[in-house]
C-alpha cells in the first residue's frame, strides 16, 4: 500500500479522495495555488504545497510543480480527481518516469478513451452498442454528405478531442451540414488543437444512462449499476440518480455485463464510466470516461462501495476484492449539484458564504469543501457542493430529498438550489418522465421564473 499520496486537485473532490486516505491509513498531501489557501482540502492534510498562482494552467495543470511537489513531500502515489488532469496520459506517463504511480488506468487507455473516434472504434470491437455514425474521423464533405444520408437527419457532429459539452453540432438537413461541419472543425480547432471531427445519428429524445465499472487491469472487472443523467443544462449534468426510471432488472444485467466483459477484455485498471444514450430499448455507446466522476457518491450509497478506496487499493497493485454477485443495488439515490449560479440565468455567482448550513439526517450525504466564511473564488468550477440523497424507494428518495433542500440554507451568493426544490415537486421528475432535452424545454417554457 502507498504511505503518502498527494491529491492534485481541489474543492470537494479533493476532500473526498482525502478521506478515503484516511481511512486507508495513509498520509495525505494537499497542493494549492494562491487563492486556495484558506481552502478545507488544505487544512485537512497532513502537508500541503502551494503549486503556484490562480490561474490553473499555472498550478492544477502544471505538472512540473506538481511532480515536484511529490518529490518534496516523498509522495508515492497521485490521485488527480475528475477534471484538471484526471484524464492526461502525459501527466500519467510523466509520473511513471518518477517511480510516483498515478491512481487511474493505464496511459495507453486514457489515450484511447480521450480520442473519441478512437473511443468509439475500441467500444465497437469490444462489443459495445455504439451511435450508428462515421467509422473514423470526416474530412470530405462529400463523404459527410454520403454518412448523412445513408444513416438519415438529423446528425450531430462532435469533435474527436471534444469533452465538457463543447464542440457538438447539431444538423437537420443537407443545407445545415456543410455548414455544421465547417463551424464545428472551427471550433474544434480553437477549442481542443485539434479539427477531426465525426458524424453520429442525432437522437431525439434520448435519456443519458452511464455504467460504473472497476477494473484491476488482471482480466477482473464488474460492474455497479447505471446512473440516469439526463437532466441536464447546454449537455452538462445537473441532477443524477440511479437505478434509472427507465430501466429495469434485466435491461440493466444485459448492458452490465456487456460493459463488465468489455473491460475485462480490454484489461481496463481502476474506476471508469462507460456512458450511453438510450431510446426505445436501445443503448448506445458515446464516450468512456476514465477517471471517478463527479456523480459517483449516487453509486455509492446504492451500493454501499467506496469507489474511491477501491481506486486507491487498485492502484497499489491489490486485485478486485468484488465479484459481480457481492454488488448488490439497494434502494434509490439522487445527486444535486449545487452550484454558485443564479437558478434561472445561470450566471457565474462567486463569493463570500455568509451562512452556510447543510441538511443531514438517516439517507442525507453533502460532499462539500465549503463552510461559513469561505469565499468561492472566481477562478474555478462553480460547484459549492453535492447534496446526495439516499431512499429505500425513489418515492421515499424524493421526499427525502424535498426536506434536505428545504434545510439547506446557503446566503451571500446565488446557489441553484431554488431549481432543484422546483424540480423535485415537478410531476414529469416525480414519474422519472423525462429525457436529455426535458431541462432545457423546462428553462425555455420559463419553467424557473
Ligand atoms: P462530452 O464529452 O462533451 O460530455 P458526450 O459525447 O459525452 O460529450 O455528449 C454529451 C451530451 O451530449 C450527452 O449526454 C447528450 O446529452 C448529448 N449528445 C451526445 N451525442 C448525442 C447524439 N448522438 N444524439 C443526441 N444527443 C447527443
Amino acid at each position: 500500500m502507498f504511505d503518502k499520496i498527494l491529491i492534485a486537485n481541489r474543492g470537494e473532490i479533493a476532500l473526498r479522495v482525502l478521506r478515503a486516505a484516511k481511512e486507508l491509513g495513509i498520509a495525505t498531501v494537499a497542493v494549492h495555488s494562491t487563492a486556495d489557501a484558506d481552502a478545507m482540502h488544505v487544512r485537512l492534510a497532513d502537508e500541503s504545497v502551494c503549486i503556484g498562482p490562480p490561474a490553473a494552467r499555472d498550478s492544477y495543470l502544471n505538472m512540473p510543480a506538481l511532480i515536484a511537489a511529490c518529490e518534496i513531500t516523498g509522495a508515492d502515489a497521485v490521485h488527480p480527481g475528475y477534471g484538471f488532469l484526471s484524464e492526461n496520459a502525459r501527466f500519467a506517463d510523466m509520473l511513471d518516469a518518477h517511480n510516483i504511480t498515478f491512481i487511474g488506468p493505464k496511459a495507453g487507455h486514457i489515450r484511447i478513451m480521450g480520442d473519441k473516434i478512437e473511443a468509439k472504434r475500441t467500444a465497437r470491437r469490444l462489443g459495445i452498442p455504439c451511435v450508428p455514425g462515421s467509422d473514423g474521423g470526416v474530412t470530405e464533405d462529400a463523404e459527410a454528405m454520403r454518412i448523412a444520408r445513408d444513416i438519415g437527419f438529423p446528425v450531430i457532429i462532435k469533435a474527436a478531442a471534444g469533452g465538457g459539452g463543447r464542440g457538438m453540432k447539431v444538423a437537420r438537413t443537407e443545407d445545415d451540414l456543410v455548414v455544421a461541419l465547417h463551424t464545428a472543425r472551427t471550433e474544434a480547432k480553437a477549442a481542443f488543437g485539434d479539427d477531426a471531427v465525426y458524424i453520429e445519428k442525432y437522437l431525439e429524445k434520448p435519456r443519458h444512462i452511464e455504467i460504473q465499472v472497476l477494473g484491476d487491469g488482471r482480466g477482473n472487472a464488474v460492474h455497479l449499476g447505471e446512473r440516469d443523467c439526463s437532466l441536464q443544462r447546454r449537455h452538462q449534468k445537473v441532477w443524477e440518480e440511479g437505478p434509472s426510471p427507465a430501466l429495469n432488472a434485466s435491461m440493466r444485467a444485459e448492458i452490465g455485463n456487456t460493459v463488465a466483459k468489455a473491460m475485462c477484455d480490454l484489461g481496463y485498471l481502476g474506476a471508469g464510466t462507460v456512458e450511453f444514450l438510450y431510446e426505445d430499448g436501445k443503448f448506445y455507446f458515446i464516450e468512456m470516461n476514465t477517471r471517478i466522476q463527479v456523480e459517483h457518491p449516487v453509486t455509492e450509497m446504492i451500493t454501499g462501495i467506496d469507489l474511491v478506496n477501491e481506486q486507491i487499493r487498485i492502484a497499489a497493485g491489490a486485485e478486485l476484492s468484488l465479484k459481480q454477485s457481492d454488488i448488490v443495488l439497494e434502494g434509490h439515490a439522487i445527486e444535486c449539484r449545487v452550484n454558485a449560479e443564479h437558478p434561472a440565468t445561470f450566471r457565474p455567482s462567486p463569493g463570500k458564504l455568509l451562512s452556510f448550513h447543510t441538511p443531514g439526517g438517516l439517507g442525507v450525504r453533502v460532499d462539500s469543501a465549503a463552510y461559513q466564511g469561505y469565499t468561492i473564488p472566481p477562478h474555478y468550477d462553480s460547484l459549492v457542493g453535492k447534496l446526495i440523497v439516499h431512499g429505500r424507494t425513489r418515492n421515499e428518495c424524493l421526499m427525502r430529498l424535498r426536506r434536505a433542500l428545504d434545510e439547506f440554507v446557503v446566503d451571500g451568493i446565488d446557489t441553484t438550489l431554488p431549481l432543484f426544490r422546483t424540480l423535485v415537486r415537478n410531476p414529469d421528475i416525480q414519474n422519472g418522465l423525462y429525457d436529455i432535452h426535458w431541462l432545457e424545454k423546462f428553462l425555455a417554457a420559463g419553467g424557473m421564473e
